[in-house]
């Protein structure tokens, strides 16, 4: 049997019932047999927390379940979809329903419009969206269309944030403010990331200097208005303002990717809460409900450039499909007060009112596990996304996050888990609190946090 680097960490602790993962070890060696890595996304694998991966059988409302029958509080919530609970009996049954009446047609449906109709008239920015599989494909097809409206090929991307595993978004930056971006990884032609360059986010100069020094070439800047793949990064006051205000200087569209944002720091994502608007805006994640699913939204004049209308070219066997758009449906019923329903919030204002208290009782929590143990850390929080960053000052771009305490972030995970706290296996995302973590939840997460503060802190 391989060893599990967990193992030895869970069975020094305390706690009252230590997890039991003999299914889940040979299952890993298992899939490792005949899926590359084990897995089929990387951060599924739990190499940055040197662990090796819990494999789950169901989930339900804030908890999870693995195949050996423990059970955690989830604060992944599938990297974001699951801001209604898991298999939500509103979901669940929308789904099975469709399911009954078929899963595909390669053919318009009602639904389709329903959700595009709803994004629209979430999103001040969005006259028409184009439904497709995932938030890169969404990404994909906004960078195609910015170049397209512009007719220029570079755009500007902000380091540590991510836009999904396209060949043209796989960069980081290369050596100088402003210089040409190298490929973050092997198979990525340089042709391509020759087009790109990357700044540190929150620095509107370094933005300004990007554009001056490719002047008339930037098609778009493309940025996570809530940067949440290096764990939670606020935008710094007036930042995307002033990125809104560069782009329109030069006639560059403002590509805002709320694959994460969309629907979860507002109804209405980023643009709302901040009241700034992008050109072109990428969705995907909680649209989806969980079932696959992205969207690419924008004024008409934009959106209408895409195939059949307008020559960009852009499909999708799948896109618009029956179960995810069924799925899509239900869970913004569930965000914006129509579903009705024991436990389902009334009203859009009650949904993500409930959404920040709990996440900000969440935060109180892990701050006081903190302050009671002497372990500094610094919690980034935008509604009900967060990130407890080992770090004693501000965490504000990518090399901040780099800065922070990688180890101690390792240690803390393993303790969490071993109290039946699922948090992402990685000190570069963020935790998702959904409608179904109740008071309960955040005070045993909450006392999870202090144990394992203090015997961290010796
Ligand atoms: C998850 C994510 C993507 C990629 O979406 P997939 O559905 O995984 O392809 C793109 N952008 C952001 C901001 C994301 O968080």
């Amino acid at each position: 049997m391989p060893w599990n680097p967990l193992l030895p960490i869970i069975s020094s602790r305390t706690m009252k019932k230590p997890p039991d993962l003999t299914k889940s070890v040979p299952a890993y060696a298992r899939a490792r047999r005949f899926i590359a890595g084990g897995v089929n996304s990387p951060v599924r694998a739990f190499h940055s927390v040197g662990a090796d991966p819990v494999f789950i059988a169901s989930a339900c409302g804030s908890k999870l379940r693995d195949i050996d029958g423990n059970e955690y509080i989830d604060y992944v919530g599938s990297w974001g979809p699951m801001i209604a609970g898991h298999a939500h009996r509103h979901v669940v049954k929308a789904v099975s329903e469709q399911a009954a009446r078929g899963t595909s047609f390669g053919a318009p449906t009602l639904a389709e419009t329903a959700l595009a109709s709803r994004i629209a008239a979430a999103f001040r920015s969005i006259e028409k969206v184009r439904l497709v599989n995932s938030g890169t494909e969404a990404v994909m097809t906004a960078a195609r269309l910015a170049r397209a409206h512009t007719g220029r090929d570079m755009i500007i991307k902000t380091a540590g944030c991510y836009h999904g595993h396209s060949d043209f978004f796989l960069v980081s930056a290369g050596s100088g403010l402003a210089e040409n971006a190298i490929a973050s990884s092997p198979g990525v032609p340089k042709a391509i990331t020759s087009l790109a360059v990357v700044i540190p986010y929150n620095d509107i100069d370094a933005a300004r200097a990007a554009f001056s020094g490719h002047k008339g070439k930037i098609a778009a800047v493309i940025v996570e208005p809530v940067a949440a793949n290096m764990g939670v990064v606020p935008p710094v006051e007036g930042y995307l303002a002033a990125l809104r205000q560069l782009c329109d200087e030069n006639s560059s569209c403002l590509i805002f990717d709320e694959v994460i944002s969309g629907f979860r720091v507002a109804y209405g994502g980023a643009q709302e809460l901040f009241g700034v608007d992008a050109d072109i805006t990428c969705l995907g994640k909680i649209i989806g409900g969980g079932l696959p699913i992205g969207a690419v939204g924008a004024p008409a004049e934009i959106m209408d450039l895409l195939a059949p209308d307008g020559p960009v070219y852009q499909a999708g066997t799948l896109s618009g499909n029956p179960l995810a758009t069924a799925a899509a449906n239900a869970t913004l019923d569930i965000l914006d007060g129509t579903a009705v329903g024991g436990g389902i919030p009334a009203s859009r204002k009650d949904c993500y009112a409930r959404l920040d208290s709990t996440s900000a009782l969440l935060e109180k929590g892990l701050l006081d596990a903190a302050d009671s143990s002497g372990v500094t850390v610094t919690v980034n929080r935008v509604g009900s996304i967060m990130s407890c960053f080992f770090a004693t000052g501000p965490v504000r771009n990518f090399s901040d996050v780099q800065s922070t305490d990688i180890d101690t972030f390792k240690t803390f995970f393993a303790g969490m888990l071993a109290r039946g706290i699922y948090l992402a296996p990685s000190a570069y995302e963020a935790m998702f609190v959904s409608l179904a973590h109740s008071r309960d939840d955040v005070d045993k997460t909450a006392a999870a946090a202090a144990e394992t503060l203090r015997e961290i802190a010796g």
